[in-house]
């Protein structure tokens, strides 16, 4: 069963990441001129820049801050660098506290020098070291599930079940999951797991793009909603049963695309959207 259509773009959210050419600034205008309601700012727009006048900046414009992308990268063979890790994390919260996102997405990271037991295992020690300090700043944090061909050196969470165990291990309110359906939209226990993900009231961010064929690149060749054989209108029915009414947000890599006109993409975005989420 599909939902009923998405008449308008109250419930769109767009990822800075999606439109990389523009500077911060060109991106809080541009969509709040093209109706978008929502903005998921990602670190590296903020360098050199307050993060609370951003924030301000951005809530003046009417766009609502849904997430900071992104934290994590936890696990290393290296004791070090897994403090290092922490401490940016730390950062990671503390500019989402200034800007005034509510959440921040984690990328939990691998290390292809240790096994995957090994690297689950730091994520959660790294996350669990966080949870107070993210709490006390009034930031949740959501796992993100990644394609298992990332299964290397970005994340040894690849399946939305492994996501839902460590958030029902830890059983803190601020830790909860981010679903991506470009990551995991070929799990055939997609639809229970996210039902479960629900049940426990974990269902924090929900991020849209399309799986392209042939994929000319892992990271930054993914589609425009439509483009690929991703199932859209069917998972978001999956979301919203699951009890999920936040934003639809657009997270698209492309190099493609970054290499276009980007006023004309932000209105290829938001057709798409309309047509196919
Ligand atoms: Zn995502």
């Amino acid at each position: 069963m599909n939902p009923s259509p998405i008449h308008d773009l109250s419930r769109l959210c767009i990822h800075t990441i999606t439109t990389r050419p523009w500077s911060i600034e060109t991106s809080i205008r541009q969509y709040a001129e093209a109706g978008v309601k929502g903005i998921t700012v990602w670190r590296d727009a903020l360098v050199g820049r307050d993060p609370a006048a951003v924030g301000q900046h951005i809530r003046e414009s009417g766009l609502h801050i849904v997430s900071l992308c992104r934290g994590g990268f936890f696990p290393s063979v290296d004791r070090h660098k897994r403090s290092l890790a922490i401490d940016d994390n730390r950062k990671a919260i503390e500019e989402a506290h200034q800007l005034g996102a509510g959440l921040i997405v984690l990328v939990c990271g691998a290390d292809p020098g240790q096994s995957m037991e090994v690297s689950r295992e730091q994520i959660r020690e790294g996350i669990e070291t966080l949870l107070p300090e993210a709490a006390a700043a009034g930031v949740k944090l959501a796992i993100e599930p990644l394609h298992p061909m990332f299964a290397d050196n970005r994340s040894a969470i690849n399946l939305l079940s492994q996501a839902n165990d460590l958030v029902e291990q830890m059983g803190s309110p601020w830790v909860g999951v981010a679903i991506d359906v470009y990551h995991l939209w070929w799990d055939p226990h997609l639809e229970q797991e996210i039902a479960r993900c629900g049940r426990n009231k974990a269902l924090f961010a929900y991020h849209v793009s399309d799986w392209k064929t042939p994929t000319v690149d892992l990271l930054n060749d993914r589609g425009l909603m439509g483009e690929g054989c991703i199932p859209l209108k069917k998972i978001r029915s999956w979301v919203e049963a699951a009890g999920f009414n936040g934003f639809n947000e657009v997270e698209i890599f492309s190099d493609r695309y970054w290499q276009t006109d980007q006023p004309a993409f932000l209105q290829q975005i938001t057709a798409a959207y309309l047509k196919h989420v």
